[in-house]
């Protein structure tokens, strides 16, 4: 390619995870030391030589985790941060990782790289036959301690993120919490991953810190060069690498019409969350970290609507206790308070096993995930049953199980919450006898049966996010059915319809918790539906309430009517968008 070949444009589609514009050039980290590390023999005297450099490598990644740590509690970053970071010394102590490297050197005769490179290989196939699904989540806090091993070996400190000089966007395969912790907010202006979810920690991490953030992007590693311009969506996912600058143009006025219209939103903040014809709908914040309450109290959030407990549990070499989750529960209760906060029990497995990690189930998707896993591990539900009652007197604490697939499992679930209670009165320990039950709709056979699901609880929330992967058959995580990933779609929204229609018709409290709950136009259909109560990420809720208040609930009525006939996606989408501008006032912005 000569210097004046125009390189060419290249459009992915990620999971956009943190909303924002962002334009700049790319500054790639190292694409995977593991992959990188190739075999070379030694001469037999040189084995001491070897692993020498070995364990000096481990000496340096330690120091390397105790700066990181310092610079964590400076920053005040969370404790489930700073966890994550202990967990990796752990790690690194390790006298499997340690030995057996050191005596593949020896043995072998091969180069440290190699040798970790293979211990890391069976370390993997250890953990991805184990039953437990924890236990093998924890093979990826392995992978993530053995690439800065292997990165401190070969000397060559691959880009890091503190060697940043001017605002960029930072292209990896995956970005690990210790990653984050040393991100400069003003210079990383946005990132992307081949890897994660929704729901991974690099997209925890770009909510908190209003990064904009595409994740899932499969090989944004290898399409993008150090230097590209790349233009970054992180609401839609959209990444464009090497774009026109007439394109370049359209993003620069999409990022200024983003950034005003978001400062404009919170003259909303204290406004009462109703239609122009006066029906009350709640707005609720989404919550994985106790960082993000301040936030979605910022943004006017009048409860919680789902706390993803399972953050508590991820990244770390040992279950939460029960005292600990009480402290967190019990935090966020007392912060909230005299708002609700709807705590979901565990949601381990699925989308939530990072990527990367060894997994053991050929679907885990579909294995056992949430309550499943929790109505087999008993132990583990219980611990945090506890938690959840004891927490009760703190607030006004509900408990949400996820992943319900029908009335029996429904029914265990609440006879094991019933027995924790039993439990809980014998010892005199304080909780709330009465406290809200509800169930996650988000498995098609729950939605089919909503009618049952609510003489069972006292409410339910459907998780959209999960609903459409069941019911379109289609991974969410996957980017080559994304475009398949479709809200619109007839099947899902008469699916959604009927839940909500059952809940009502029960007198029973629905909610939507997925992130069709966060984008106004498919909020607009919900609320059309007849929920009055929507969850949604902190940066969503104000746009939400924009739209609510912007519509009449007659109207919203009217054209939900209208669009359940319709046959495609598109035609919903293309009735939704002739509907939307005519539907905002824009006074509220004078
Ligand atoms: C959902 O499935 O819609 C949901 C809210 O839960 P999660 O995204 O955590 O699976
Ligand atoms: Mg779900």
């Amino acid at each position: 390619m000569t210097p004046e070949t125009k390189k060419q444009v290249i459009l992915m589609k990620g999971l956009g995870v943190s909303p924002g514009i962002a334009i700049g050039r790319t500054y790639e980290l190292e694409r995977g030391a593991v992959e990188a590390a190739h075999v070379c023999y030694l001469d037999p005297n040189e084995t001491d030589k070897e692993i020498e450099r070995f364990k000096n490598a481990l000496k340096e990644s330690r120091d390397q985790l105790a700066r990181i740590k310092k610079k964590m509690e400076e920053d005040r970053r969370g404790k489930e941060h700073i966890r994550i970071i202990d967990a990796h010394v752990m790690i690194l102590k390790d006298a499997m990782l340690i030995n057996d490297t050191v005596k593949v050197i020896r043995e072998q005769k091969v180069n440290a790289e190699w040798a970790l490179k293979t211990v890391l290989k069976d370390i993997m196939e250890y953990f991805a036959k184990m039953d437990d699904a924890y236990l093998k989540e924890r093979s990826t806090d392995i992978e993530h301690i053995v690439n800065r091993v292997l990165i401190n070996l070969t000397g060559k400190r691959h880009e890091s993120i503190t060697d940043l000089k001017s605002p960029s966007i930072v292209v990896a395969h995956d970005i690990t919490p210790a990653d984050t912790a040393q991100m400069d907010k003003a210079l990383v202006i946005a990132f992307l991953t081949d890897v994660g979810g929704r729901t991974s920690h690099t997209a925890i991490t770009a909510r908190a810190l209003e990064i904009p953030a595409v994740v899932g992007l499969e090989n944004v590693t290898r399409k993008a060069e150090n230097g590209d311009t790349i233009i970054v969506d992180g609401a839609t996912g959209t990444v464009i690498i090497n774009p026109s600058d007439s394109v370049i143009e359209v993003y620069r006025k999409r990022k200024t019409r983003f950034e005003d219209y978001d400062r404009a939103l919170f003259h909303l903040k204290d406004m009462p969350c109703e239609t122009v014809d006066g029906r009350r709908v709640l707005l609720m914040g989404n919550m994985e970290i106790s960082e993000e309450i301040d936030s979605l109290t910022e943004h006017g959030a009048e409860g919680i609507g789902l706390y993803r407990t399972e953050f508590l549990y991820l990244n770390r070499t040992a279950l939460p206790t029960e005292e600990e989750q009480l402290k967190a529960y019990r935090l966020v209760a007392k912060k909230m308070y005299p708002r609700p906060v709807v705590i979901r029990t565990l949601d381990i497995g699925g989308d939530k096993i990072l990527a990367g990690d060894a997994q053991g189930e050929i679907n885990p998707a579909m294995g056992l995930r949430a309550i499943r896993f929790c109505l087999k591990n008993a132990d583990i539900f219980r611990v945090q049953l506890r938690a959840i009652l004891r927490a009760s007197v703190a607030g006004r604490v509900k408990v949400m199980f996820p992943m319900i697939s029908g009335v029996e499992e429904l029914r265990q679930a609440k006879f094991m919450l019933e027995e924790v209670k039993a439990e809980l009165k014998k010892e005199g320990k304080a909780f709330d006898a009465d406290i809200a039950v509800g169930a996650m709709i988000e498995v098609p056979s729950a939605a089919v049966i909503a009618d049952l699901i609510v003489k069972e609880v006292d409410f339910i929330s459907i998780g959209t996010n999960d609903l459409l992967q069941y019911s379109l058959a289609i991974d969410r995580v996957n980017e080559h059915v994304a475009y398949l990933y479709e809200p619109f779609h007839p099947a899902a929204l008469r699916l959604i319809k009927s839940v909500i229609e059952a809940a009502n018709n029960a007198g029973v409290s629905v909610s939507v918790c997925g992130e069709m709950a966060g984008e106004p136009e498919y909020a607009l259909i919900l609320v059309g539906f007849g929920v009055g109560l929507l969850s949604m990420n902190a940066a969503s809720v104000l746009k939400v309430k924009r739209l609510i208040r912007s519509v009449s609930y007659a109207d919203a009525k009217k054209i939900c009517k209208g669009i359940i006939g319709f046959a495609t996606a598109a035609d919903v989408e293309n009735f939704i968008n002739s509907k939307m501008p005519s539907l905002y006032r824009e006074e509220f912005f004078s």
